[in-house]
Order: structure tokens, then sequence, then C-alpha cells
């Protein structure tokens, strides 16, 4: 193998390659197509530079911002690398030159904006010079998944084809596309738009080992404003909030508690708008309590600890937003304050937000098209809330969540790994009454199933489960306490829960081993108490969420629409109709699912809208509704009916 370390060393002054660089290199060397996802600020970059020192001909790179290429084009010249930009804000003479050079096949790099495929005089130069590898940067753009869908992008398959190799061969050069975002969707958009041929894919980066991640589960607003100056403490922080009222009602929390603490969202006059970010950015100001809208250009490195006091709506969202911590490399915390009812928040967002979207560059606002953006949207909130549901270790399941093969399981340097401990008798015992009831149950059932036969509740169960030595066994304990252990068990690797719908539970092989004894040792995160209940309380805490159709483990949600939210609020639901919505909103994935088709075609959220207020209760009611045809009507009248009156017998 070629040694890249001193190549690395003589043109870039690094002394070694980060996490994932040198594979990165290696496999653009190689010249097989390579989709490489790593976080801004990784040194991607270098993945096709350092390569287009050492490959014949002239490595093209397409990059978006002129910004950004500007500031490439100027690091490579102090570094003696010749490479050369081509964008609209250049002067005649300039663009001249660079043409000139790269004609002579003097450049090393070529920058170019993904506009200047049209133009015919550019192609032609294409057809000159030799291109050593293609380069996509930034390449989700080409995705309309992404968050800056750019048209053009959509033409450089067809300009990578008419490239000439620089090593003489036959075909189109290699290309190379680089991003940092990592959903599947836009990853399998970047594959397919821009025609990469069994790419190579490289995931890496995405760990940020100095930051200690945490997840505290709270009652509600009250308790989240108890805690939060005890979280803050005398650190450098960020506080994030899902709406402007909250992250000011923080900021509030904070200046009460002596803390000198700003708000910061998009609401704020500009004046203070730059008053707030221009004194966190000189340290004078030590925490900011801000909406999404504060991060872009901060870059104090000394950052100690965010704070969520609401769920984001995404992992990426997070990740982003706590990644602005420890950027010096020194320890750090993140902590996400959960209550399940900040999900209604988020929900309404999603719902809310997407129909009043301005237009897209270039994109026509098709109504299926949005309901397929909100579907994915829900989606993306869902992997966040088993993110914060999660009883397993924080960092691998995030690690996991972005397919980085880093993912080691315990990390020990987050709360659910802290909080592993070898189980004492007692526990144990109750463990191996869970696992063993999972077993004679024949492990064909879900954990609403187990839980209902292990605490007696004869009622919600089939004969066959009612009648086995378990049934009742853990009769003393509270069926969410039970659910908590199930979980924690499975975060601990003793129980696996099947892929499909139904959430099968059974048992794996060191599952077994507990349950029969041979194995006494059991180290695992027990499940945190849950926070003290406050008066009448609608169920919120650790929960776990998605109605499973299979056996609609449904639950009744607060009626009240959740605080704070920015735009009108929707007036009161009833706990059924909100009931209603969920379990139909489940089933209408699972029906989707089931057909290979978007859930819009199976009901339009107007549709499901009108069900949950109506709560129809004959085959009669629901032919009246809008969206609700002859041919729906036979389809799915009969599932409708039945999750409208199970979800009314569980909320009366
Ligand atoms: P990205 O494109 O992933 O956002 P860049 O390629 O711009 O990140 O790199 C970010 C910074 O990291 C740059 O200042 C770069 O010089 C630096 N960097 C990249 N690789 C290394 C390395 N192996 N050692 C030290 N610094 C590096
Ligand atoms: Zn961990």
């Amino acid at each position: 193998m070629i040694d890249l370390v001193s190549t690395l060393q003589r043109h870039f002054g690094h002394g070694s390659f980060r996490t994932g660089q040198e594979a990165l290199v290696r496999a653009v060397l190689e010249g097989r197509d390579v989709l490489a996802v790593m976080p801004t600020g990784s040194g991607k970059s270098l993945g096709f530079q350092l390569p287009a020192l050492m490959l014949p001909g002239t490595t093209l790179v397409v990059s978006p911002l002129i910004s950004l290429m500007k500031d490439q084009v100027d690091d490579l010249d102090r570094r003696g690398i010749r490479a050369a930009a081509l964008h609209s804000m250049l002067s005649a003479d300039a663009r001249g030159d660079a043409l000139r050079a790269a004609r002579l096949g003097d450049l090393r790099l070529l920058y170019v904006a993904p506009e200047r495929f049209a133009s015919d005089q550019f192609t032609q130069l294409l057809r000159e010079v030799p291109i050593a590898r293609f380069v996509i940067d930034e390449a989700h753009c080409v995705s309309e998944w992404g968050h800056d869908f750019r048209p053009d992008y959509r033409r450089l398959r067809d300009a990578a084809a008419a490239c000439r190799r620089g090593d003489g061969r036959a075909g189109r050069p290699p290309v190379a596309a680089f991003t940092a975002t990592a959903t599947p969707e836009v990853r399998d958009d970047i594959v397919d738009l821009l025609g990469l041929a069994r790419p190579h894919v490289i995931v890496a980066g995405f760990d940020r080992p100095n930051i200690h991640l945490r997840v505290v589960p709270v009652a509600g607003d009250n308790e989240k404003h108890r805690v939060l100056a005890g979280l803050v403490g005398s650190r450098r922080a960020l506080v994030y909030a899902s709406t402007r009222k909250k992250a000011e009602a923080a900021a509030g929390t904070l200046q009460a508690a002596g803390i000198e603490a700003a708000a910061y969202h998009a609401g704020l006059e500009d004046a203070e708008r730059t008053r707030v970010q221009e004194a966190f950015a000189s340290g004078a100001m030590r925490v900011v309590c801000a909406t999404n809208a504060f991060g872009m250009g901060i870059d104090r490195p000394d950052v100690d600890a965010v704070i969520h006091v609401d769920i984001t709506g995404s992992v990426e969202a997070y990740y982003q937003e706590i990644g602005r911590a420890g950027r010096d490399g020194r320890d750090a915390t993140a902590t996400l304050l959960w209550n399940y009812a900040d999900v209604r928040t988020r929900e309404f967002l999603i719902d809310r937000g997407r129909e009043e979207q301005p237009e897209r560059q270039g994109m026509a606002v098709d109504p299926a098209d949005i309901a397929r953006r909100k579907d994915l949207e829900h989606r993306k909130l869902r992997r966040m809330v088993a993110y914060a549901d999660a009883t397993g270790c924080l960092r691998a399941t995030i690690l996991r969540y972005f397919g980085d093969p880093a993912a080691r399981e315990p990390c020990g340097a987050c709360g659910n790994c802290d909080r592993r401990t070898t189980l004492g008798a007692a526990d144990l015992d109750l463990v191996r009454t869970v696992l063993s009831g999972i077993a004679q149950a024949g492990e064909r059932y879900g954990r609403r199933k187990i839980v209902a036969m292990l605490v007696g509740d004869v009622e919600a169960l089939p004969d066959a489960l009612a009648s086995l030595p378990a049934s009742g066994a853990l009769r003393e304990e509270r069926p969410r306490t039970i659910e908590h252990w199930i979980d924690a068990a499975c975060g601990a690797g003793l129980i696996r829960v099947s892929g499909d719908q139904y959430r099968t539970l059974s048992l794996t092989a060191p599952g077994r081993d507990v349950m029969d004894g041979r194995a006494l040792d059991v180290s695992m995160a027990p499940p945190v108490a849950l926070p003290a209940k406050g008066g009448r309380r609608a169920s919120t805490g650790r929960r776990l969420v998605a109605p499973r159709t299979g056996e609609l483990g449904l639950r009744a949600r607060a009626s009240r629409p959740p605080a704070g939210q920015p735009h009108d609020s929707p007036g009161p639901r009833s706990v059924s109709s909100v009931g209603v919505s969920d379990a139909l909103r489940a089933w209408r994935i699972e029906q989707a699912r089931r057909r290979s088709v978007p859930p819009y075609v199976i009901l339009h959220d107007r549709t499901l809208d009108a069900i949950a207020s109506a709560l129809p209760a004959s085959l009669e009611d629901l032919r009246g509704l809008p969206g609700i045809g002859p041919a729906k009507l036979d389809a799915f009248g009969d599932d409708i009916l039945g999750l409208v009156a199970a979800v009314l017998s569980k909320t009366g």
C-alpha cells in the first residue's frame, strides 16, 4: 500500500488522518464510485483533494456555494496546489484565466457551480479536459428530501457521463459524492439520481466521544423549569426550545435564578438578534435560549452544555444542535428533557408547517408531494422519539441511525450506560419472571399482551394465556413498570422484538440463559422511576409510542393542545379524537407498507381528521365523510369502525 500519510504531511501539513479519512482517500483513489457521508467539519474535502494530487487529469468539483469554493481555492493556493473556480461572480478576466489554465491541463482541481453545465462553452471545455474524478459536494442537493434541493443537480448525471477520463480509459470518470446528510431517503436519491454505480459507501466521523449524552424524563413544563438552572449551573450553555415562547420562558427562568441568559429566535428585532449573537460569540453572554434559528455561524469552541427543553423533530436536527458542544474536545454534555406531550407540538408543527411553506425553487406544490413530505417528517420524529425512549446505549442508538460503524455498545459515556448495573436478587427475579412469561406464551405475543398476562388482567387475554402459570405472577406490579422492564431487557439484549407490525417478543440466547439461571450476572440499565404524578396528569413520561395495529396499544393523551404553539391553536380536541387520530395514523402506515404505496394513497390527512372528529359508529356515518368513496368504504370501512370503537371503549 502506498504511504498516504507522507503525502498528507507534505501537501497539507497534517500529521495523521482523522477517522474515516484514509479509507475515503483510498476508495476515491481506487476508482470506484464513492458515496461519503461525514459530518460538516470532519474533513471530507481531503477525500478528493488528496487524490486530486496523485491522479492523472483534473478533478472536477461541483459545489453549490460560491463562498465555499472560494475558501477552498484560496486554501489550496496557499498550499501551492493549482486550483480555480468557475462561477457567476467571476470577472471576465478571471474567468478567461481559469478556462485557459483548465484547457492547458494546469489545474489539479477545478471547482464549478452546478449551473455551469447549462453553458455550451463549459460543456465544450469538458470535452477537452481529461477528468480524474467527478466530485459532487453537498450531494444531498439532488434530493427533494434534503433541505436544499437544487434542480441543477439533476443534470449532473448526464454531465458526468459526457466527461473524458483522465487515465484515458473508456467510459465516464469515477463519481464521488459527498454529503453530511444521512437519511436513507436522501442516500437512495443520491445513488439513483446521480447514477452512482455500485458505490463504495463510507460513513464516518459522527461520533463525538467527548459529548456525554443523556435523556431526563420530566413530568411537564413545571419540572423542566425546576431543573433547568441546575443543568446550566456555571457552564457556557445553549438551551434549545421548539417555539419562540418556550425559548423566552426558558431564558426567563434562568434570569430569575440569577443566570445571565438571553432568548434568540426569528421573531426578535434584527438589532436584538445581532446583539445576542455577538454577545454569545464574544463570550460576554454565557447562555442563550434559542429556537433552531440559532446556530448558523456560532463557532464558540467552548460550549459546555447543550440542553433541549423540547424534543427536536429529527435525530439529524438533534445531532446537529448538540454538535455545537465541546468543539474544543473538552468534556461537554447534551441533555434532552423528555416529556411525551412535546411530541404533540412537533406533530402539530409538521401538519401545519408544510401547507404554509412557500414554493421551493423549481418545485411544484403538489398535494401528493406535501403528503409525502409530511409523512416523512412524522417518520423522522418517530425515530427521535425512539431515541428519547431508548433503553440501550444512547450513543450507539444515534450512530446506528447514521449508519456509522463506530457504534459500539455500551459506550460508557451516556446516561443509559451510566445507569447500567448488575441487577440485585429482587430485580433479577422480576426479569426472570418476565422472560419466563414470554417463553410460556410461546414467544408469539407483543408487549401489551405479555404485560396484561403478567399482571393477571385476564379480561384482556385469550384463554390460552390466562391459564398459564405466569398469568398473574406479577400482579402486585404496575403494568407501566413491567413495560419499562421489558424495554430495559430489550436494551440489554435479553429480549428481541420482531420487525413486523406485530412487534412480537421473543428471547435471545443470553435471555434464555438468564431465564434458566445459567447467567446470574445481569447488567442492564434498570428503568428510571417515573416522575411523581402531580395531581391529575395525562399519561406522559417515558412512554413507548406508536400504537400497534396488531394489538391496538392505544393510549389516550392530553386533551389540551400543547402549550406555546406558534400558530393559532386548533380547538381543544377530545381525548377520543386524539386517540382515534393516532390509531388511524399508525394503521394507515401499516396499510401503506403492506401495499407498498405512500400513506396518502390509503387515506388523505383530511379524511383522517374528519374521521377523528366525527367518530363514526356505522358504515352509514362513514359514507358521508370527505374522501370516503365506495371503494374506500369497501376496503377499509370495517377496519376504521373497529379502530374507532376500540379507542372509544378505552377512553369512554
Ligand atoms: P468538511 O468539508 O467535512 O466540512 P473540511 O474538509 O473543510 O471539512 O475540513 C475541516 C477542517 O479540518 C479544515 O480546517 C481542515 O484543514 C481540517 N482537517 C482536515 N483533515 C485534517 C487532518 N487529517 N488533520 C488535521 N486537520 C484536518
Ligand atoms: Zn452509551
